[in-house]
């Protein structure tokens, strides 16, 4: 039996004329050119018009692929339908090169461009008919575009090409998105969920944890039974365990957040909506389930995941970018450092137990920065 040394693989610039090049695979014992990726990298760079840099980490990417399928003894065909165990192996795979992170394992974000460049070697295959329509079955599902209607092929497996919230902080929605999410909501519950994390920044955790007895929307000068708060509509955030789906509130304590009155109005449209689910009567949670599609006579406590599913799809559905719940809060965090609401005040509002978690929302301009040393001069020594 011919057993080889695991497959030596390279990329090689290949120049086409004195400004033209691209960059394509070599693999095998003797370094031979790997056929069908070259047609793809080729194809690529002079039939796409793609920089001559994409085609440079296209085939870095695709380097590892073939090894990939050579260690496996994988045809294209059956690599197409062990992608998930590919991607598997990346995820597991600390990162060789130096640089940073190096030694560390890869981010989802940093494994997007390596399942772009296999999607379009696959579909390049596809166009030729080198592989089946079966293979391109495993590897794509045929979906309308949210936005145009028009179908298109959608990778079945995908990435989350946000970069890490240890990169960086997790970027907030804009007033315009915010308002998009809330058009596109389809029930009052949702309308009030989303209207909860923007507009009162609660975390998801804390909107399905709500029981309806922390929710106190009485006007301003009354109060509920047992509570002395009287400044207007208002919920408490209580530190609780046990939560059925391991939904946990962050906070230490209780907290009081005040409601605006858009979002009383909608939590009164929700209570309104909720007497035609059979099973909330008796539900103590604040957001429940709607009756299920097998019967399910609904009133279940929500889990975190489900809050998470529902921003991302109305997000889909809005045709804008991915929206995660904790962008919502960002949202308002980032509203109100605008508005200068003072470090203590903003501090309680967003539930931080250390006051320099908000910086993340402040960094002033020039002119603000301006503006404040003129309001401060003009208190010292009276207006100009
Ligand atoms: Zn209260």
């Amino acid at each position: 039996m011919f057993t080889a040394d695991r497959p030596a693989a390279e990329i090689l610039r290949v120049e086409v004329t004195d400004t033209l090049a691209y960059w394509t695979v070599l693999a095998g014992p003797t370094l031979t050119v790997v056929e069908d990726v070259d047609s793809f990298l080729c194809h690529l760079r002079f039939g796409r018009a793609r920089a001559e840099s994409t085609t440079k980490t296209y085939a870095g990417h695709l380097k590892r692929f073939h090894a990939w399928c050579g260690e496996h003894d994988l045809s294209r065909e059956h690599a197409a339908a062990e992608l998930s165990h590919y991607l598997m192996k990346l995820r597991t795979t600390p990162r060789l090169t130096s640089g940073r992170g190096q030694g560390r394992l890869p981010q989802d974000s940093t494994l997007g461009p390596a399942l772009a460049a296999i999607h379009g070697f696959y579909l390049h295959l596809a166009d030729l008919r080198r592989i089946s329509a079966k293979a391109v079955d495993a590897l794509f599902v045929t979906a309308p575009h949210p936005a145009t209607g028009k179908v298109v092929l959608e990778p079945r497996i995908r990435v989350d090409p946000r970069p890490s919230h240890a990169s960086g902080r997790a970027p907030a929605a804009s007033h315009e998105e915010f308002a998009a999410l809330l058009r596109t909501t389809k029930t009052a519950r949702d309308r009030c969920m989303v209207a909860l994390l923007g507009a009162c920044a609660l975390r998801v955790g804390q909107v399905v944890g709500l029981l309806r007895e922390d929710i106190h929307l009485v006007p301003a000068g009354s109060t509920v039974p047992g509570c002395p708060y009287s400044l207007g509509p208002h919920l408490h955030l209580k530190k609780r365990d046990g939560h059925p789906r391991g939904a946990a509130n962050k906070n230490r304590g209780t907290v009081v957040v005040p409601v605006p009155g858009p979002v009383v109005m909608l939590y009164a449209d929700w209570m309104r909506e909720r007497l035609s689910i059979p099973g909330a009567g008796e539900a103590i949670w604040a957001f429940v389930s709607f009756p299920g599609p097998t019967g399910e006579p609904g009133g279940q406590v929500l889990g975190t995941r489900r809050v998470q599913d529902l921003v991302s799809d109305l997000a889909r559905d809005a045709g804008i970018r991915h929206i995660h719940p904790h962008m919502l809060r960002h949202t308002f965090g980032e509203t109100a450092a605008d508005l200068d609401v003072a470090c203590d005040v903003l501090q309680r509002l967003l539930g931080h137990r250390d006051v320099a978690s908000q910086n993340v929302y402040r960094n002033p301009s020039d002119a603000r920065v301006a503006h404040a040393a003129l309001a401060v001069n003009d208190k010292i020594f009276g207006p100009a």
